[in-house]
């Protein structure tokens, strides 16, 4: 059975070592022991969807090491159908991540199973049923413009959280019901009027703020959607994609986009007060506890 959340994107093992100084070429340094944490903004996405309810798929691919069972695992545990991440000839994909003492992160990111999510394993699934498919940047370009093409033609509603920026057709954007991005992709996009993100094709769009929550633009004009406070932020890794998840899920739920962003806030809140991507994530019970 066709989930009502399709989440199209990559699912990576994230090795996480702290140095006390990066090394320059041709150096060595010592780390700590390296942390193995669950990553990738798909997966990212995807579990957070499904901590707080959404009944939601992963269309993706791991590698068959032991980092795609790791993968497969934390999705499960988490409530995300699994039958549509294959197993590909390729290494499950992972990125290499050192973290200094001043909490600046360097990463490399190996795409590996990744870069095998193709337009023919879009075709390979039904999207009877599903009502929304989110989609994020770190699977082949091709693969997202596709997906969005099939989707927006099935009646689905395609999402798409447009990290890193990529030059997309203009028939692509035209079929995004909403399209999020952060401060940052915002201003390489369009400058400071976010009005004109509009003006790319989105029926929506929906700019995220870090602390300051987040901005939705539709054609009625910006609406601004504060954070809610946190006492201390610990981690913040993984806020966009704890964001997106949470978004989409209530959109499936008949939410319109600024009660669903209001929602999306208060889930990417929490899930900076802990530290790490899917660990943080927060269930709805958390979500709707008196304390938030
Ligand atoms: P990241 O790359 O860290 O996953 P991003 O750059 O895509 O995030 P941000 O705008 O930094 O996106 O954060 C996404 C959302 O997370 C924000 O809209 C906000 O709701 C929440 N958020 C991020 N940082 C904080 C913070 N310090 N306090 C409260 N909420 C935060």
């Amino acid at each position: 059975m066709t989930k009502t959340l399709l989440v199209l994107g990559s699912a990576n093992a994230d090795l996480v070592v702290e140095v006390g100084r990066r090394p320059a070429g041709g150096e060595t340094v010592l780390g700590g022991d390296t942390v193995v944490l669950p990553g990738g903004k798909g997966a990212n996405t995807a579990v957070a969807a499904a901590r707080v309810g959404a009944s939601v798929a992963l269309v993706g691919a791991v590698g068959s090491d032991g980092y795609g069972s790791l993968l497969r695992e934390s999705l499960e545990s988490s409530g995300v159908d699994t039958s549509l991440v294959k197993t590909s000839a390729r290494p499950t994909g992972i990125a290499y991540i050192t973290v200094t003492p001043d909490g600046e992160n360097s990463i490399v990111v190996s795409p590996g199973a990744n870069a095998d999510v193709s337009p023919s394993d879009v075709d390979a699934i039904s999207f009877d049923g599903a009502d929304v498919l989110t989609c994020s940047l770190e699977v082949p370009l091709e693969t997202v413009i596709h997906a969005i093409d099939v989707a927006s033609k099935a009646g689905v509603r395609p999402v798409l959280n447009l990290s890193p920026v990529a030059d997309l057709p203009a028939a692509t954007l035209k079929q995004l019901n909403v399209l999020i991005v952060n401060e940052h992709e915002a201003a390489q996009l369009v400058g400071s009027d976010w009005r004109d993100l509009l003006k790319l094709g989105p029926a929506s769009a929906i700019v995220t703020l870090g602390s300051r929550g987040a901005a939705v633009v539709a054609q009625a004009g910006v609406v601004e959607v504060p954070s809610i406070e946190v006492d201390e932020v610990v981690d913040t890794t993984g806020a966009g994609d704890a964001f997106a998840g949470a978004l989409a899920a209530r959109l499936t739920e008949g939410d319109n986009i600024v009660k669903a962003a209001r929602y999306a806030v208060k889930v990417a809140a929490l899930s900076v007060t802990k530290a790490g991507a899917q660990p943080s994530y927060p269930t709805a019970a958390e979500v709707s506890s008196p304390a938030v």
